[in-house]
Formats: structure tokens, C-alpha cells, sequence
């Protein structure tokens, strides 16, 4: 590989806890100073080091700390946070979800956190047959897609991080994504933007009166100049097939009748360097059903390329490309999907009435033209479908952990020319990466011209950091001969200002100049995302050293932020992804400073629900890595050391307190907590073996040992009746309690006295009612990988179930054949199912219950002591629950968890909600009973 010489060590601000001592001592100066200033804002204000620090990185290679963080409340807090801005000569970045890929959300001044007040649908508007949406920046995609779908509507620019990125994001960003190739990107459905001016004023684009004279007149005298420029004109007349989000967007604008209109297109891909949007008018449409979907391995580049353009023809909904670099990296860890060798693949989408006939069409097209490998269509069924699309949905993930020191930054990442350049451009990209011996994955939105390039770099290597500036300048080189763009829809950022010229030219750049001129003439809007002087290599954050492995998988793109029931509650940069950084802020400062404290408080929020690890593309698991950082006390060491090594001696201590403090707890913590068995559980092995049957080893699990609730008595019957053969051999606690506190040795030592105990031949299966058992069950091959147990462990986990996944699977449904109980029963999928990749924990009650419907999937906030120490945090998490309960009306809540249990009876009971809550085991042995099974 190609290497320039060794230099040294750049700056890494991650990595230099001196700079985090140095802003510190800066920021008290600052501190009285800002809050001063920022007085009159009714929204959040952070001025303390460690949320500083959860904000100073998006989904980019860089980190920028802020001076000061604000969550306004409103368009009128907006302003007020500019004034500020402004008195204090400090900058101003709008922040959504931090998605952003070129580092646009980040800046030294204030950040404005959009999401978390500002995210409101306002509703739908029809004007003369055609539909719009009014909503505030902070509507996330998906949720603002859910509203839109229960009217048959859709916004149809939607890129693939739709779960987590908001609407003010997509405009800032003019994001757009596979469909681009029949709907266009975010700009074509922007109609009006409310935004805050630098000046501090509340602009109205549908309003002219709000439009100040030196906006309008600026923008008129602007459009006439460039209108006059025939050279301007000739070339962007020249790049009107490419899609770009590439600088300001002046063909739009150039395109519109009205001021309004003007400003409004100019907003789209303006990276908050023009205005900070505040409300948003948005046009949709109506949803179109039916898809058919084709994938086409073709044996030459050439030929995959150039069958884009005439595919277009056909009028698809997403034509989207792999190189074969790219089928090559997912053909090698997925063998079962079969790939041909040494092909390159288009992916086509159709959808509507004729979407059978279209398929015809392409086919025919294609056998015509090309020498195919493989064409393989599915115009119904939606299963096949998605194994069609599994393909390319495969690549991100395994990109993700290709190598262990090695990740697909995105640096180059976005460039898009028009369709019959692609196949020119990806070869030439290819012999690049030849040169310098690097692999680089190359796919993408082919039916609009964009590719997403992914070289495989360990940027953690400062010599690969000096290679980078180098690589781009080479990729953008091929890209600009082309006529091509640099970003078809990722965005301006920190990643790009420094090739902005070099893209346009002197005429156009110049122009792009003046337009931030008429906005902006102080530059406190987002300043270094469109112009400045910057190295691509300025504000890298790449650390040398990472806390453990699952902070070098995260690639920080937030996805994890949907499902973490803490990310959900409090909004703006909070729970998963803002842990990592407060984990990485605490390893830079010392221990004892109170910045450091007020981290370790914030951490203790984390509910240990896994979660995150769920979501995740890169398998990190922020809760795992949490656990691994703590440090408990000597008392809690030493009960848990008591706990793990000696369990009857633990439950014996634990039974005794437990009885005694149980009344005193009830009534100091409000809470019905349930009774304390008096004596030791026994339960008797099954009487009757039969030698066809299956055994079934139960773990019982220390909820269950402890609880006087007769839930382990209720598994053993139902399992009996249901025709297993019952096993109960000796065990200690599943060691949750302990890895919870990163107490790993102790967790090995009784995994290993489990392992030892449950890899008995004997046993086919080993079930259990507690989701944290299953999982931690599950774990065990993982955890004792490397011991000399490690193929017990293994064994353990593939013969673990939870009950009801255990009785979906193995049950004989003719023992159902009874009268289902006459219930509405609705399930809860408890947090540590999910993280063990059970997801059909549920089913086996359709066959009992007259009513089953499933709960909203997401965390109660139970766990465990959890729903104590952070009583109103875990009720607050709850509420999501509640809605779905209230809507649903069930009879009764089943669920495999005891915490969930005890969260779902607190939860109701203070909320007047009259409903029973049972473990799954319960009902089944009421159905039994009914029935005289
Ligand atoms: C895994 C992954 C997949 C992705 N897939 C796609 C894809 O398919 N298509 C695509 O286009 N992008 C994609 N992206 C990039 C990213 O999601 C988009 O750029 C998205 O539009 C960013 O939205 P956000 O809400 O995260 O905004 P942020 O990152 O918070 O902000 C983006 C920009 O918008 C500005 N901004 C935000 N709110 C406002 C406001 N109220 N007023 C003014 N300016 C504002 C910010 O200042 C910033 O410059 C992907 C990213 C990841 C990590
Ligand atoms: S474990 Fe749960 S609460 Fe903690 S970061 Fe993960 S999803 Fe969030
Ligand atoms: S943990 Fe995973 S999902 Fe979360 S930010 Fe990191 S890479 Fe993304």
C-alpha cells in the first residue's frame, strides 16, 4: 500500500485530556457570561462540560466542543439564542438529530437543539387536490411517515436513516434516498420555511411582508446578475442531470417566480448557514401500493452501468447499484444467499397496478441487451421481496465489522455524476484504490447518479489520517472530469468546504459567496460547513486508545438512539449515544472533578435494557460497554460475591432481610412488592419420565426462587402437562446482577457452575420464565469463549429458550385443541428477550387467550432496581406503555420478566388502570386448569 512518510502525531481532541482541562477552565470564564446572555430563553440551557460533550460529534469524522448547548422552546427562543450569539460574537449551528455525515452540525458557539421541543406535527392542509404537512424541524422521518401513512400519504424523499433524522436535518441537508430515481430529493417538496434570520428576525417565506427589503432586493439583484451570465448559465445548465447537494442551491432558486420561493429552495441544503427553520410546509402524496422488485448480477461493470439509463425508461421507484467489491465482501460472509462470483448487481423497485407488466418489460430489456448472469424478480409476494433486498441491506453491517481496526468512514462517501458517466467514473475510482491497495466498497443510488464509496482505512493509523487528503483530492478529481458532484445528497459539512471552488469554479463559488453575504453578513450562522480555510484532516477525532471493542465498532450514526427507551424519553442528544461520549468524557478527566461526577449521574440513567445493542449495524452494545466502566462499592462487591459463590448461603441472608424489610420497603417506596417465599423452593423433579418425550432442564431463576408468586411451581406444571420431561438440576443466580455491574470475574465463575451443571447430554432443551435468564444464558458461549468450558457454554446457549419461544416450537398443539379462555390478552416482549433475538416469546398465547394483541415493542422502564433509584425517570419511560394500554383496553399484561411484572402492576395501579399482570406460565396453567388438561 502506497504510504506517505510518517509525521507526527496530529492534534486529536478526544485523545488530549489537557484540552478538556484547558476548555474547562475557559468555559467557567465564559460560563456567567453566556448564561447571562442566553437569560431570556424559557428552553434548556447546558453550559456544563459533559453535555458539551455529547454534542460535540454527529455521525462525522469530526469533534467540535461547544460553547453552550440550548434546547429552545420555540421560534421566539430561536431568536432570543441569536441575539445572544450575536452580543456574545459567538456562533450559531442548528442541530437535529446529528446524523449528518460531513460534520454540518457541529460548531464552537452555540448549538441549538431543535429536537427536543420543536418537534411538532401541526397538520395536514389541502389546497385545489394536492396535500401539505405543516410541522416544526424536530419531527423525526419515520414518525412524521407514520402520521402521513394513516391518511394514505407519504413524503417521498426518504433516506434510509428515516428512524432517527428529522425533517429540519433533511432540508438543512437536502437529504433524499433510493427513491431520488422517480420522486427527487427533499427540495422538490419543500413549499415554505419559517426561519430566524441572522438578524434575530422571524421570516415567513409564504408571508412577503416578512421578507426584509435587504433579503428580497439582494436576491433579485443576484438573480439578474447571474441570468446575465452565459458562461454561469452554460454551466449549470451543464450539470442540471446530476443530483447535488453540493453548496447553495442556485438552479432551483433560479427557477422560482417568487422571493418566497427563492429563500425557501435556497434553505434546502443550506447546512443552517442561511436561517434556522422553525416551521416547515411540506407538500406529499399519496401513497402508491403493490411493489415488484427485480435483482440483476451482471457480468460486466459496463453493462450494469449502462443498463441504468434505459431501465429509468421503465420508470422505477429505485435502481440501486453494488460493485463487486461490494457483492464480493457480502458473498463471503453470507454463502447461503446465493450470489454468483465476480458479478456487479442492480436492484430495481416498481411499484402500482402495472408493476407485473414493468417487470416483464425490464427482463425482456435485459436479456435483450445484456449477458446476464442472473435475473431474479417478485412482483407479490412481500417475503420474497425482502430477500431480494437483503442483499444489499447486508453490506452496511458487514462493512461495519469487515475488519476489526479498519472502518468504512465516510470521507469520500457521496459523489454523484449523471447516469452514463457511472460506469466510466467507478472504474477509474477502482484503479485509484488499486494504486494505493485499499479496499473500497462502491454502491449505491444508481438511477439517480449518486455513489456511496466507502474505502477501508484505519484512521486510528496517522499516516492513513495524512493519506486521506491526498485520496479525496484524487476521487474528486475523476468525479469533478465528469461533471460530477462531490455530495448527491449527504450534505455541506466540514468534510467538503475545502473542494467547494474546485467543484463550481471561481464564477459560481463567488456567487454562492454572495448569497451568504445577504443572509449572513456577520458569518454566525454555521460558520466552516460551506466556506473556510480548513483542512479535511482539522478536528479528526479519531482516539488511539478506545475503552473497549464496542467503542471502536460504533460508527456514531445513532440508530441505536430509536430504540433506547432513555433517547425515546428526554429527547435531544440523550441515552445511547450521548453514554458513549459521557464514557469517553469520564476516561478523559480526572475522577474526583465534578464534571466528571455529573457524567457518572448522567450514566446511571442507562437502564441496562439492551436495547441499543438490538439496533445497532455495527453489533456495538453501548449498555455492555456501560457495565464494563463500572466501579461499585466494597458492600455491593461483596454481596455479589456472596451472591455467586455460594447461592444457597445467599438466598438463605436474602429470604431472612428480605421478610423482615419487605412491609417497611412497601411502604417507603409506595410499591407493592411481592412476598418473600418463607422457606427454601423445592420443586420435585417430574415424576414420570417418558423415553419419547423431551427433557427439559429448568432454570428456575433467582426472581422466582425468591418470590413467594408461584411462578416456578405454575412453569413446572405447565411443562409437565404439556408432556416434557422435568429436570431441575442444582444452579446459582443466570449472573446478570453481576455483569450489570461489570463484575465479569464473578459472572464467569457462576456461568461456569451453570454451564457445568445444564451441558448435561441428557437435556435437550433448558427453559426459562425470566427474560434475563434466557439472555444471559444465551451469552454464555460468548462469555466463555475462551475457557475450557467453552464448549459446554456453547451448548448451553443453543439448547436455551425462553417458555413461550420454547413451547411455539416444541409444544403439540393438539394439547390446545380446549376452549380458549375468554380473555384480552396483550404481550409485553421484555428488553432482555429482544436483546437475545427472541422475538416470538408471545405467540403460543393466540392459541389460549379469545384476544392477543401485542404491546408497542419498547421498554417498560423496569429493570429491576432500577424502577427505584430512578422511580420517576422509569415511570416516565413507562407512559409510552401506558397510552398503548389505554388504547388497547386489555384484561390482562403477559410478559416473561419479573421486573416487567412488577413495573406493569406499580405503573398501573398509579395511574388507576384496573388490569391484571401475569407471567405467560400463569395463563398457560390457567388454560390447563380450565381445560383439565
Ligand atoms: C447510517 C446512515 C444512513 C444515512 N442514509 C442517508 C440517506 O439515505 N440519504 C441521505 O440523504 N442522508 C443519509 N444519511 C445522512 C443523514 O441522515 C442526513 O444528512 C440527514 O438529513 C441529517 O438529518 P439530521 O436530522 O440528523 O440533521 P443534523 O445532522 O442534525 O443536521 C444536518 C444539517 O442540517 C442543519 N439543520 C438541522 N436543523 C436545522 C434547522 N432547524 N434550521 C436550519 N438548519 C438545520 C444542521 O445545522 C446541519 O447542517 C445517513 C446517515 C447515516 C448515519
Ligand atoms: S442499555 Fe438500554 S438504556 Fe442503556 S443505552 Fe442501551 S438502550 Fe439505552
Ligand atoms: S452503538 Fe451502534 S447504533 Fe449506536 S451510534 Fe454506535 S454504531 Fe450507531
Amino acid at each position: 500500500m502506497k504510504q506517505p512518510p510518517e509525521r507526527l502525531m496530529p492534534v486529536r481532541i478526544s485523545e488530549i485530556s489537557e484540552i478538556v482541562d484547558t476548555l474547562s477552565s475557559i468555559r467557567r470564564k465564559r460560563m456567567n457570561h453566556t448564561k447571562k446572555a442566553l437569560q431570556n430563553v424559557r428552553g434548556e440551557v447546558y453550559t456544563d462540560l459533559a453535555t458539551l460533550y455529547c454534542y460535540s460529534t454527529d455521525a462525522s469524522i469530526y469533534q467540535v466542543m461547544p460553547a453552550a448547548v440550548v434546547c429552545p422552546a420555540d421560534a421566539k427562543d430561536v431568536r432570543e439564542c441569536v441575539k445572544a450569539a450575536k452580543e456574545l460574537g459567538i456562533s450559531v449551528t442548528a442541530r437535529a438529530a446529528g446524523t449528518n455525515l460531513a460534520g454540518s452540525c457541529l460548531g464552537k458557539g452555540i448549538i441549538l437543539d431543535i429536537s427536543k421541543n420543536m418537534n411538532h406535527i401541526l397538520g395536514i392542509v389541502e389546497k385545489d387536490g394536492e396535500f401539505f404537512v405543516d410541522v416544526e424541524p424536530g419531527v423525526v422521518i419515520n414518525d412524521l411517515q407514520e402520521y402521513l401513512g394513516e391518511k394514505g400519504l407519504f413524503l417521498p424523499s426518504d433516506p434510509s436513516s428515516s428512524e432517527i433524522c428529522m425533517v429540519g436535518g433533511n432540508i438543512g441537508t437536502k437529504a433524499s434516498g433510493a427513491k431520488s430515481v422517480k420522486y427527487g430529493t427533499t427540495d422538490d417538496y419543500v413549499i415554505d420555511v419559517e426561519f430566524v434570520s441572522a438578524d434575530g428576525e422571524i421570516i415567513d417565506t409564504a408571508r412577503a411582508e416578512t421578507i426584509p427589503d435587504q433579503i428580497s432586493g439582494g436576491l433579485l439583484d443576484l438573480k439578474k446578475q447571474i441570468l446575465a451570465d452565459t458562461d454561469t448559465i452554460a454551466c449549470l445548465e451543464s450539470k442540471k442531470d446530476v443530483k447535488t447537494a453540493s453548496g447553495y442551491n442556485i438552479m432551483e432558486m433560479l427557477d422560482q417566480d417568487s422571493t418566497g420561493g427563492m429563500i425557501a429552495h435556497l434553505m434546502s441544503g443550506s447546512v443552517g448557514t442561511l436561517g434556522i427553520f422553525t416551521r416547515i410546509r411540506l407538500k406529499v402524496l399519496g401513497i402508491v401500493s403493490g411493489t415488484a422488485i427485480s435483482a440483476i448480477y451482471f457480468k460486466k461493470l459496463y453493462d450494469a452501468s449502462d443498463a441504468v439509463q434505459h431501465i429509468k425508461k421503465l420508470d422505477p421507484v429505485k435502481i440501486e447499484m453494488m460493485d463487486s467489491t461490494s457483492l464480493e465482501i457480502v458473498r463471503a460472509e453470507h454463502p447461503d444467499m446465493g450470489i454468483p462470483a465476480n458479478v456487479r448487481a442492480l436492484f430495481v423497485e416498481f411499484e402500482g397496478d402495472d408493476r407485473k407488466s414493468k417487470i416483464d418489460d425490464l427482463e425482456r430489456m435485459i436479456h435483450e441487451r445484456y449477458d446476464v448472469c442472473l435475473i431474479f424478480s417478485e412482483s407479490e409476494d412481500e417475503e420474497v421481496q425482502e430477500r431480494i433486498w437483503a442483499v444489499r441491506k447486508a453490506l452496511v453491517p458487514i462493512l461495519t465489522n469487515y475488519d476489526e481496526d479498519m472502518k468504512p468512514d465516510a470521507f469520500i462517501d457521496d459523489v454523484a455524476v449523471s447516469v452514463p458517466d457511472l460506469a466510466p467514473l467507478i472504474c477509474d475510482m477502482h484503479e485509484i484504490f488499486e494504486e494505493y491497495g485499499i479496499t473500497s466498497a462502491v454502491y449505491g443510488h444508481a438511477g439517480s447518479g449518486n455513489l456511496h464509496i466507502r474505502p477501508m482505512l484505519n484512521l486510528n493509523d496517522t499516516r492513513n489520517i495524512d493519506l486521506m487528503p491526498e485520496l479525496v483530492d484524487r476521487v474528486y478529481d475523476v468525479v469533478f472530469k465528469y461533471g460530477g458532484t462531490m455530495t448527491g445528497e449527504h450534505g455541506m459539512g466540514r468534510l467538503r468546504t475545502m473542494f467547494l471552488e474546485k467543484e463550481w469554479g471561481r464564477g459560481i463559488y463567488g456567487y454562492m459567496q454572495q448569497i451568504k453575504e445577504i443572509f449572513d453578513p456577520d458569518g454566525i450562522l454555521n460558520p466552516d460547513v460551506i466556506f473556510s480555510d480548513r483542512q479535511i484532516t482539522d478536528d479528526i477525532k479519531y482516539p488511539t486508545e478506545y475503552i473497549n471493542k464496542f467503542e471502536k465498532k460504533c460508527i456514531n450514526c445513532g440508530y441505536c438512539k430509536s430504540v433506547c427507551p432513555i433517547s425515546i424519553t428526554l429527547k435531544g442528544e440523550s441515552g445511547s449515544r450521548s453514554f458513549l461520549q459521557l464514557a469517553r468524557f469520564r476516561k478523559l478527566e480526572s475522577p474526583g472533578h465534578s464534571e466528571s461526577r455529573s457524567a457518572g449521574k448522567m450514566l446511571n440513567t442507562c437502564l441496562g435494557c439492551l436495547r441499543c445493542a438490538t439496533r445497532c449495524p455495527s453489533h456495538a452494545s453501548i449498555g455492555e460497554l456501560l457495565f464494563s466502566q463500572k466501579t461499585p462499592p466494597i458492600y455491593t462487591r461483596q454481596a455479589m460475591r456472596t451472591w455467586a459463590s455460594n447461592y444457597n448461603r445467599f438466598e438463605r441472608y436474602t429470604r431472612f432481610f428480605g421478610r423482615i424489610g419487605t412491609p417497611a420497603a412497601r411502604l417507603l417506596l409506595g410499591r407493592d412488592i411481592p412476598k418473600i417465599r418463607r422457606a427454601p423452593l423445592v420443586l420435585d423433579e417430574c415424576m414420570e419420565q417418558n423415553p419419547d418425550a423431551m427433557n427439559v432442564a429448568v432454570f428456575v431463576g433467582c426472581a422466582s426462587a425468591l418470590f413467594d408468586d408461584q411462578v416456578a411451581e405454575a412453569m413446572i406444571r405447565v411443562l409437565a402437562k404439556s408432556g416434557f420431561n422435568v429436570f431441575i438440576p442444582e444452579q446459582q443466580c443466570c449472573g446478570l446482577p453481576m455483569i450489570e455491574e461489570g463484575l465479569y470475574d464473578l459472572v464467569k465463575d457462576t456461568a461456569r457452575k451453570n454451564v457445568a451443571a445444564f451441558a448435561d447430554e441428557r437435556y435437550d432443551a433448558i427453559v426459562t420464565s425470566c427474560a434475563s435468564c434466557t439472555m444471559m444464558l444465551k451469552k454464555f458461549e460468548e462469555l466463555l469463549s475462551e475457557d475450557e468450558l467453552g464448549d459446554a457454554a456453547a451448548r448451553v446457549s443453543s439448547i436455551t429458550y425462553d417458555i413461550g419461544e420454547f413451547l411455539a416450537k416444541h409444544l403439540d398443539d393438539s394439547i390446545l385443541s380446549g376452549k380458549k379462555l375468554d380473555i384480552r390478552a396483550a404481550y409485553h416482549n421484555p428488553c432482555h428477550l429482544a436483546a437475545a433475538g427472541v422475538g416470538n416469546g408471545g405467540g403460543i398465547l393466540a392459541k389460549v387467550v379469545s384476544e392477543f394483541v401485542e404491546l408497542d415493542d419498547g421498554c417498560c422502564g423496569g429493570a429491576g432496581t432500577y424502577s427505584f433509584l430512578h422511580s420517576d425517570l422509569s415511570m416516565k419511560v413507562f407512559e409510552r406503555k401506558l397510552d398503548d394500554i389505554r388504547k388497547i383496553d386489555p384484561d390482562v399484561i403477559v410478559t416473561t420478566c419479573p421486573s416487567c411484572e412488577l413495573q406493569f402492576r406499580h405503573g398501573l395501579s398509579r395511574n388507576g388502570v384496573d388490569c391484571e399482570v401475569r407471567n405467560i406460565v400463569e395463563i398457560l396453567d390457567r388454560y390447563y386448569n380450565e381445560n383439565r388438561v
